[in-house]
């Protein structure tokens, strides 16, 4: 199964800076890599990234989040639909910015993920615990809780575009990152967690992202892990050489174990 390395490139960047991003990381990943990476910029500057990315079946671009809500009269907003029918193929959905920042509730998030599913997205499901659920050892029913809400009613087929990142809210953005450990024991009860409700077949074949100040010098103990397919980036994708030292450390990973 191929990693995914996504980048989120948060509300960051004018449009020049964006330019200049895409192209220095296309620039650098081989097409033939064992990894798929995803950009995720500021959503005014998708529709020009899209149209202007030189050919490169490697790299895809997303959405950093969706409207729940068909169109309409809904101003601000803009749809899953709008997004694929732009070229882009997935979205994030439910980061802990998102729910915490700006009040995204598990229902929300829930809606958010339908719409994206029913537009022909990838959704890229964000889940994790705060610090004092960590500290207070409620970080696995915290996680369960929000995988329960937002999953509830996807199918079998629908599980095939869904893409997990576990992400500790402590962990983002702070320069401290979950110990390879903690990752693993997380991501493999995330795993234990989809066989029960999809089946062996459907554990075995989703990808798992581990999210939280991940850089180039913690990414390949993080991604040797066996429950993790890869990362989503925040801070470090912010720069085409730590993006890419990342998407190395993820092929790296991959060899090692074939
Ligand atoms: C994120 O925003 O998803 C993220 C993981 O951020 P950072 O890498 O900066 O912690």
């Amino acid at each position: 199964m191929r990693n995914i390395v996504a980048g989120n490139w948060k509300s960051n960047k004018l449009m020049v800076e964006a330019r200049e991003l895409m192209v220095a990381v296309y620039k650098g990943v081989s097409v033939d890599g064992l990894t798929d990476v995803i950009l995720a910029p500021p959503a005014p500057f998708l529709s020009a990234l899209v149209l202007e990315a030189p050919e490169n079946k490697s790299i895809s671009w997303a959405g950093q989040q969706c409207s729940g809500y068909e169109m309409g009269a809904y101003t601000g907003e803009f749809t899953a639909s709008m997004l694929h029918s732009i070229g882009v193929c997935s979205v994030l959905i439910g980061h802990s910015e998102r729910r915490d920042k700006f009040g995204e509730s598990e229902e929300m998030v829930a809606m958010k993920l339908r719409s994206a599913l029913d537009s022909g997205l990838t959704a890229i499901l964000c889940c994790g615990e705060n610090l004092g659920e960590r500290e207070s050892g409620g970080h696995f029913t915290r996680v369960m809780e929000q995988l329960k809400h937002a999953l509830h009613g996807v199918s079998e087929k629908e599980m095939e575009d869904v893409v997990l990142a576990y992400e500790p809210i402590w962990a983002i953005g702070t320069g401290r990152t979950a110990s390879a450990d903690q990752a693993q024991e997380m991501h493999h009860a995330i795993r234990e967690f989809i066989k029960e409700n999809w089946g062996e077949m459907i554990a075995g074949n989703t990808r798992i992202l581990y999210g939280g100040s991940c850089k180039p010098s913690n990414a390949g103990e993080i991604f040797a892990q066996p429950d993790v397919n890869g990362g989503l980036i925040g801070g470090a994708a912010l720069s085409a050489a730590d993006f890419l030292a990342i998407v190395d450390a993820s092929d790296q990973s991959l060899r090692e174990t074939h």
